[in-house]
């Protein structure tokens, strides 16, 4: 993070790279540490031929404060050297362990070389509207007045005289000036490759397993805040920098699910991003991650009973021509799953579950669909059944309260008269005995 500020200073050229204030003696000393520690990384030591290049190579605004050469000196062989540091830099990726400390390191390494060389490509470049980087697709804003926080170097954006970009796809919003730092790839693809949610309470591991680094940028963190705070996220369980945790609040899905817990909990930017986009998205099956849930919940039982006759109430609406019409099904337009299943949620169905919104609204569309079949529609009232055991009263409904469904055939019975006669359905055994005839050929038939 340090870096990046000062590579931001020192393009804006109001750092010069040759004046060292003093107290920097500690900064050198870390400085130092990195050094070493790349060199191991790149496998160079210092009686290596090779070290002198590439040790000049990847100062290009990577160390922490080695620029080793004038400002705005840049030659077309920077850009030579660059491709060649990028290519060993893919080189130390291959040969180190996977998913180790090192490894990472030399990822973001990775990332921070192929920007600066993308710098270096189009360096006076005016402002496009559109830029694609780490998978964001920036959008240059027209709004002047909004007064926003830059999500890269958490300063604000001055909207009447600073260029600022949003992406469409996590909303992340940035100086242009801070574009080219970013090293955070989007969330939104992370959203389509993986929607499903951590599900283990703040499954911490602990800081020493983090090397003592931010889990994003990795930048060295502690608890007692030397050199920068260490912050946890209640989602992922990691620590993370203040520049990448804000201590923003969020519900986390597991507190949820586990413990029917919505107390918003501090979580890093990533991850406030990541359950900003899954809110609405139907990942979570309830009755496998926690069927228990349904018993001591009760608006849970009385939300499923309403999918569920939601769900009977479908096939009318679908084959009824006014009721393509009047669009009914389009009242579940911001709930899609709801007419396709009745065992998925999205954490903001849960969310209006517990303020008890979703019982309103869904009763409310209960009615209005039940009154379409029952009272306003011929064509789906039509479509009613009269009860086969008793013959007598009124016309049924498989959503109605009091019926029971034949599962083979959907006949509709009333409730009593069913379980009553529980062995056979009058309807299915019709059937079979068509079939039998069938069978037997169609002289049999016409005797039947
Ligand atoms: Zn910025
Ligand atoms: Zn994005
Ligand atoms: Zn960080
Ligand atoms: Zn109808
Ligand atoms: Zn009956
Ligand atoms: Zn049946």
């Amino acid at each position: 993070m340090e870096c990046d500020e000062k590579l931001l200073r020192f393009r804006q050229a109001h750092l010069n790279p040759f004046n060292k204030q003093p107290g920097q003696g500690q900064h050198d000393q870390e400085a130092g540490d990195d050094l070493s520690c790349r060199d191991s990384l790149l496998g160079l030591s210092h009686g290596d031929p090779g070290f002198q290049c590439s040790e000049r190579v990847m100062d290009l605004g990577l160390a922490e404060d080695h620029f080793s050469r004038p400002v705005g000196l840049f030659l077309a062989s920077d850009i030579q050297q660059l491709r060649q540091a990028i290519e060993e830099c893919k080189q130390v990726i291959l040969e180190l362990p996977e998913h180790s400390e090192r490894q990472k390191d030399a990822v973001v390494r990775l990332i921070h070389l192929r920007l600066k060389l993308q710098e270096l490509k189009d360096p006076s470049e005016d402002e496009p509207n559109i830029r694609v980087l780490l998978e964001h697709r920036f959008y240059k804003e027209k709004s002047k007045s909004v007064k926003q926080t830059c999500d890269k170097c958490n300063a604000i954006i001055w909207g009447l005289i600073q260029t600022w970009y949003t992406c469409t796809g996590c909303y992340y919003r940035c100086h242009s000036k801070c574009l080219n730092l970013i090293t955070k790839p989007c969330v939104r693809s992370k959203v389509s490759h993986q929607a499903e949610y951590e599900l283990s309470i703040c499954p911490e591991t602990g800081l020493d397993s983090q090397d003592y680094r931010c889990a994003e940028c990795r930048a060295p963190i502690s608890l007692r805040g030397v050199p920068s705070e260490a912050r946890q996220c209640d989602y992922t369980g990691l620590y993370y920098c203040g520049n990448c945790h804000w201590n923003d609040l969020a519900i986390i899905p597991a507190r949820v699910i586990h413990n029917w817990d919505f107390e918003p909990r501090k979580v890093s930017r990533c991850s406030m991003r990541y359950l900003a986009l899954m809110v609405s998205r139907p990942v979570l099956k309830l009755r496998e991650i926690n069927p228990l849930l349904f018993n001591y919940v009760e608006e849970l039982v009385e939300i499923r009973k309403l999918r569920q006759d939601i769900l009977l109430m479908k096939p009318y609406f679908i084959t009824c021509k006014e009721a393509m019409e009047a669009r009914l099904l389009l009242q579940l337009q911001d709930r899609q799953h709801f007419v396709e299943n009745d065992e998925m949620y999205s954490l903001q169905d849960l969310v209006d579950i517990q303020a008890g919104r979703l019982s309103c609204s869904l009763t409310e569309i209960h009615t209005l669909f039940a009154k379409h079949i029952k009272l306003d529609c011929e064509r789906c009232q039509a479509k009613g059944f009269v009860c086969e055991l008793c013959k007598e009263g009124d016309v049924l409904f498989p959503f109605d309260s009091h019926t029971s469904v034949c599962t083979d055939c959907s006949a509709v019975f009333h409730r009593d008269c069913y379980y009553d006669n529980s062995t056979t359905c009058p309807r299915c055994a019709r059937l079979s005995l068509r079939k039998q005839s069938l069978f037997r050929g169609p002289s049999a038939e016409e005797q039947a």
